[in-house]
């Protein structure tokens, strides 16, 4: 736990959903890990919505259950859960019935000096619902906040219809739309890395940088979100929100300040920026596939149409894809970025591979010289690697050899990194709006895929299929091999 957490100001949070699964694996956790380490205040107030009848102990000790699978330090916090489990209270409310809802805002009102957040942890298709009553009873106030999760919509076109049905009630600058990558910490620490240091902004260009990777690869399959990621597949689930606000940090001119809307004026013009992928160049720009049966987690694991319990679907569980930032500081470099369940590795990470020396001093025998890489892992354990090319200790010659400069957060600060929850549902509550996407940045993001979705309609490719724990198909492979390069592997240079 930090010890440098500053308290926020005494708040109420509403859960939409707070029965769901998000609510229960993260926000409730998330919330309780930043009141034991003293940053939320005492009078806080902690509500969970759903339809479900059942009483405020009931929930508390859903609540009390759902800490006890969450924490991992529960040992030394046990004695703050009963302290917390105070701050929190279960109000039954149908979102598209109006039973109910003057009393919720009757209790709302007892206290009207806190910041409100409602937390729409639902299916985005009772949003509009939940708005619109909220607007009725007069809740979006001043002070009020909504904080709106993925997906927002699966086209340009429904995210805008959310965006209007939910910036009908709410300013731009009350609405959180809650990306949880940008609230990880390496992602800041990009921030902090090409903004708070004058090694990197210099060579942050295609000058010295040959390409990026973005890989986000989970070891799961589609588990019990079936019937929604079969309507999605990844590159709506994943890569129109994280991969691309993963690529906007590393790619966006130096914001002015850290304001909320210096950053997010940089991102959106990267997502301007970007080449259009469409029907003219899917088939060399992108690959999709599908996982098929095979081994995972040390065991055999089943193919995506037998997780669906289906026969048939051209869904993607797996895009690789050559994106490519058309402006002066990136002209020619190319940002490789894939995502995929039923990979070997839970991983995320951003590597920046450097271009190679222009000349070498070295003889054969000094080995070959590898181009600097600097890899941002965002998971599983957060850090920053520098490779560098450094002389073999000891006599016998001249030899070189790759080494990591390696900085785990974990180590070098002697702290568990909070989730990413934690710090953004806080920022909520400080009304910090940078690291939340913007209505204009989502649309330009769908605008960027849409043509993409189309190109793969049209064609009459299906998604490629991948034995389950590899790295995807081999036209991943192919992807990036045509250009001269390869797909960063894990510890390896
Ligand atoms: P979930 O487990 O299906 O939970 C949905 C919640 O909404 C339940 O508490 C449900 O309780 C409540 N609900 C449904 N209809 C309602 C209504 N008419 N009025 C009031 N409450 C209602 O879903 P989830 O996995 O927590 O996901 C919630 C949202 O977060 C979704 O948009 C999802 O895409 C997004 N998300 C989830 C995750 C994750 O890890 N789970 C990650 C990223 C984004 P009742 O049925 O009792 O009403």
């Amino acid at each position: 736990m930090s010890t440098h957490a500053k308290p926020v100001a005494a708040f109420d949070l509403v859960i939409f959903g707070g029965t769901g699964d998000l609510a229960m694996r993260k926000l409730l956790p998330a919330l309780f890990r930043r009141f034991a380490d003293d940053q939320i205040p005492l009078q806080s107030r902690i509500l969970g919505v759903a339809r479900e009848t059942q009483s405020d102990d009931d929930y508390r000790e859903r609540v009390r259950e759902a800490l006890d699978k969450a924490v991992n330090d529960k040992q030394t916090l046990a004695d703050k859960v009963d302290a917390f489990l105070d701050l929190v209270s279960y109000r039954p409310l149908d979102a598209t019935n109006d039973e109910g809802w003057d009393d919720f805002a009757a209790l709302l009102n007892e206290v009207d000096d806190h910041v409100r957040v409602f937390y729409l942890s639902t299916s985005p298709r009772i949003f509009v619902d939940i708005c619109r009553r909220l607007k009725q009873h007069d809740l979006n106030g001043r002070g009020a906040r909504v904080v709106i999760e993925k997906p927002i919509g699966h086209d340009y076109s429904s995210a805008t219809e959310i965006n209007d049905a939910v910036g009908a009630v709410f300013d731009e600058n009350q609405i959180f739309r809650i990306d949880h990558y940008l609230g990880k910490e390496t992602v800041q620490n990009l921030l902090a890395l090409r903004f708070a240091n004058v090694l990197f902004e210099p060579l942050w260009n295609a000058a010295h940088i040959d390409h990026v990777q973005i890989t986000v690869a989970e070891t799961v399959g589609v588990e019990q979100r079936g019937p929604y990621y079969d309507t999605a597949g990844a590159l709506r689930d994943m890569v129109q929100n994280h991969l691309l606000q993963l690529l906007c940090m590393v790619a966006m001119e130096p914001p002015a300040s850290l304001d909320s809307d210096a950053v997010r004026d940089e991102k959106l013009k990267v997502l301007h920026t970007l080449k259009p992928i469409n029907a003219d160049n899917a088939g060399q720009a992108t690959v999709r596939g599908q996982y098929r049966a095979g081994a995972a987690n040390g065991g055999s694991a089943p193919g995506y149409l037998e997780d669906l319990g289906q026969s048939s679907s051209d869904t993607e569980t797996f895009v690789a894809l050559k994106a490519e930032v058309c402006n002066w500081r990136w002209a020619g470099v190319p940002f490789y970025l894939r995502t995929g369940k039923r990979m070997p590795e839970r991983v995320s990470e951003i590597v920046i591979q450097f271009r190679d020396i222009p000349y070498s001093i070295f003889d054969a025998g000094s080995g070959s010289i590898m181009a600097n890489k600097l890899v941002l892992r965002l998971q599983p354990d957060e850090g920053v690697k520098l490779w560098l090319m450094a002389k073999y200790p000891g006599p016998g010659g001249l030899r070189l050899q790759a080494v990591p400069l390696d900085m785990s957060f974990a180590e070098a600060f002697g702290v568990q990194q909070p989730d990413a929850y934690e710090r953004l549902l806080l920022d909520v509550v400080r009304g910090n709006l940078t690291l939340f996407m913007r209505r204009d940045e989502v649309e330009a993001a769908w605008r960027w895929i849409d043509p993409i979705l189309a190109a793969w309609e049209r064609s009459t490719d299906s998604p490629r299929p991948y034995a389950a724990g590899t790295w995807g198909p081999s036209a991943s492979v192919a992807l990036i091999e045509r250009d001269g390069r390869t797909w960063h592997d894990g510890d390896g240079q």
